[in-house]
Order: C-alpha cells, then structure tokens, then sequence
C-alpha cells in the first residue's frame, strides 16, 4: 500500500529526541500538531545527556549580532519554560539565573576577554548585552573563595543554568502529556521525498509524513542529503569534571565551573577538535583541574566522583542552523550547540514556524546559506 498525507497519522515526524528534538516536539503539539518524535533512544550519543548546562549570553554573537539578539531573547524567556514545564510536569529544573562570571588568571586573559566583548559590541549592526568588568577585590566580593591567583572577572546579569538532566526529563514528560507519540529504538536509515511529504524508513518498518523535522544533532550529517540539505558541522569534543558534594559556596555559574542545586560542582568544559573517541583525556582535565583549583582552592580538597567527554553539536562557525529545504519545502533542520541556554526558542518561536510552514526573517539568518559567501558572491 502507498501511504499518503490521507492515510498519515501525524501532521510531523521530529528525527530526534535530544533537548533540540524535544523541545520542538513539545512546541510543535502546543500548537495542536499531531507530533512523532522518531529517536534512537537511551544507548545513542547524545550532548544532551553530558552537558554543562549553563544558560549563556556572554560573548555570544561575535561576527554574527542576531545570535546576541536570539540568545538574549532565550534568556528572558527562560523564567516562562521553567515555570510551564513545572505546571504541566511538576518538575523543577532549578533555573537559577543570577548572572555568570569568566574568571580570569592574568592580567592579559582578563584584557584578551575584555577585546573580544568590545569587538562584539563595536561589530556592525552590533546587538549589545550588558557586562561589568571587575577586578579582584570586587570579584571576591561576589565570589569569597576564589583564590589569590584570579586578577579580575567579567560579569553578565543575564547568565544562569539549570539542572540539564531534569529539563531533558521534563520536556519528555511534557511530550507525553502533550500526546506526543515518542519511539525509541526508531533510528531513522532513509528518507524518501514524495510529492505530498516524506516516507521515512527505519529497521522497524516506515513512516509516511508531511512535515518532517531533522534535530537528530551529529546525525543531521547523514540525514540532511536525503532532503536536499546539508548540515555543516566540526568535531567537537568537551570533557567534564563531576566532584563530590559539597556545601554551597559559589552562587553563581563561572563559564568553566559551577556547583549543581545538588551540591556537586562540574568543572568543565574544554574544547577539543576531534570525534575520534569518547574517552577521557587526562593530559585535559588535569589541566581543567589545575585551573579550577587555581579560582577555588578549597576545589583541590573534593573528591573527584565522574569524568566524562562528549562530543557537540558544533556547527562551523559555533552558532545555530535553521533551515527548511528548498527542494523539498516541508523539510526543517535544526542544530546548536547551545541547546539548553536555546531551549525556550527552539519550544516557542522555532516550533511556531515550523508549526507554520515558513521561517520568519529573525530566524532567517541562521539558515545555511551564511556557509555560502563566496558562492553567492
Ligand atoms: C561537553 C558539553 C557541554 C555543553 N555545555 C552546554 C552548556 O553549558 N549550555 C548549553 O546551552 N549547551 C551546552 N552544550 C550543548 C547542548 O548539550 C547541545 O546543544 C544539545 O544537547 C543538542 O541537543 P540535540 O538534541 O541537538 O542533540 P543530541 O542530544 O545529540 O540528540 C540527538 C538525538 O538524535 C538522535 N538521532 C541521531 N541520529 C538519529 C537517527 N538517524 N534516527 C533517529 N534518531 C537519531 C539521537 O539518538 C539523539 O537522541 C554542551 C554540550 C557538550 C557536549
């Protein structure tokens, strides 16, 4: 038998069910979608489940101001995603949104901080986020357990983090209240383009749809071609550092380290151009350690209980994709790297556009076309 758009159960099949495929799942239902969310389940990479889990505006947007502009925008919307996933769900995601600090070990890595925001703020059609610079004695104060070795800090109002775990198990039980229809162990082989939407294929039998969403994060890569896409992504590697618990002391999130409502503090996380392998490097986290306990001594007296690396999501040029094919003009794809800080956009406004079928022009500029200057030239 052919199945058509008569015959499909769904209005949209998401390829995904990571923090991007989720969030737009749940977004995508809201707004009265017949949702399916095709994911490869629990034994698949996913950056969703090894992340640092902060919620960052600092420094984002160099070379490209309408990624200030988004980012700014998902932070204050974060308070509404909090606060409807907990009604809806009944779980905390403990939001803490107090500002974030770059604590800094030298005069010359505060000024090299320091130039790339003035470069961010003087670039063309510049978006500004607010920033103070500090310099040790006013860092303490906010900070009393950084040791003597932090010159100075930037400090960014807008800055946060969440419990990264709690809000992947919220959104999915969100989906499920929303009805979702939610398949693990559904990894998505092929997709075929027809005439009226896509017949997408697995293992486990086939799927006919008339929107189809791609937020299958490195797996995009593979599944982008079959609908008339690419996904322009880099190797990417971070590893993190878990210690044990211990009582509070630091109330606000540092870019590389921040204490979890529960009391362990994650170090984190480093950059590293490869995706050749998963394990851990120790040459890296000794020297994340080293700078760790560098900005807080009593660091070098915890017990370490978890290390970990995983491999981003990173998009050439470390910002979002937005795209709709083309080719085939029911097809989305969407990636980031900074999915948790992106969560409240990619639900709302990102959702509300693929629920409608068009791509309004703030998000526009994300599409994939950016990666192709020379071409248009
Ligand atoms: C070390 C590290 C630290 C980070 N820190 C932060 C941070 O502090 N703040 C922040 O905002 N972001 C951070 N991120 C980024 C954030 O975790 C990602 O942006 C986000 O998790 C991406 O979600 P995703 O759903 O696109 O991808 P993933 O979580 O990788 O999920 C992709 C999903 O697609 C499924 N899939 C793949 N291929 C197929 C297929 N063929 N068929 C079906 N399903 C498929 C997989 O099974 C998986 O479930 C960090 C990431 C890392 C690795």
């Amino acid at each position: 038998m052919t199945l058509n758009r008569q015959h499909s159960e769904h209005d949209a099949v998401v390829v995904g069910g990571g923090l991007m495929g989720a969030s737009l799942a749940w977004g995508l239902a809201r707004k009265g979608l017949r949702v399916c969310v095709l994911d490869e389940g629990d034994i698949a990479l996913r950056a969703s489940r090894a992340n640092f889990a902060l919620i960052w505006v600092q420094g984002k947007g160099l070379g490209f101001p309408e990624y200030t502009a988004w980012t700014k925008a998902a932070s204050a919307a974060w308070p509404r995603l909090a606060s409807e996933l907990e009604v809806e769900t009944g779980i905390d995601v403990s939001l803490d949104q107090p500002g974030g600090f770059t604590l800094c070990l030298s005069d010359r890595e505060l000024q090299a901080n320091v130039d790339a925001l003035e470069r961010l703020h003087n670039q063309p059609h510049a978006v500004s986020h607010p920033y103070e610079i500090l310099d040790h004695s006013q860092t303490k104060a906010l900070l009393p357990a950084i040791g003597p070795d932090v010159s100075g800090s930037i400090y960014c109002p807008l800055d946060g983090h969440v419990n990264s775990l709690r809000l992947f198990r919220a959104l999915h039980a969100a989906l499920k209240i929303q009805g979702v229809d939610y398949r693990a162990d559904h990894a998505v082989g092929e997709i075929k383009p027809q005439a009226d939407g896509f017949l997408v294929k697995g293992s486990w039998g086939e799927i006919f749809t008339p929107k189809l969403v791609l937020a299958a994060g490195l797996g995009n890569a593979r599944l982008a071609p079959m609908v008339g896409l690419e996904a322009p992504l880099k190797p990417s590697r971070g590893q993190i550092i878990v210690t044990e618990k211990a009582s509070p002391f630091l109330h606000y999130p540092v870019v590389t380290i921040r204490q979890t409502d529960e009391g362990g503090v994650m170090i984190g996380d480093s950059e590293e151009a490869t995706s050749a392998s998963l394990a851990t490097d120790h040459g890296i986290s000794s020297v994340m350690a080293d700078r760790a306990i560098r900005m807080f001594p009593l660091l070098g007296d915890l017990n370490v209980v978890r290390t970990w690396s995983a491999l981003r999501v990173m998009t050439l040029d470390g910002c979002p994709v937005y795209e709709r094919s083309e080719a085939h003009p029911g097809a989305f794809m969407a990636m980031a790297h900074s999915g948790v800080t992106l969560a409240p956009q990619h639900a709302y406004n990102l959702a509300t556009a693929i629920a409608a079928g068009s791509i309004p022009d703030d998000i526009l500029a994300f599409g994939i076309r950016r990666f192709h200057v020379p071409a248009r030239a």
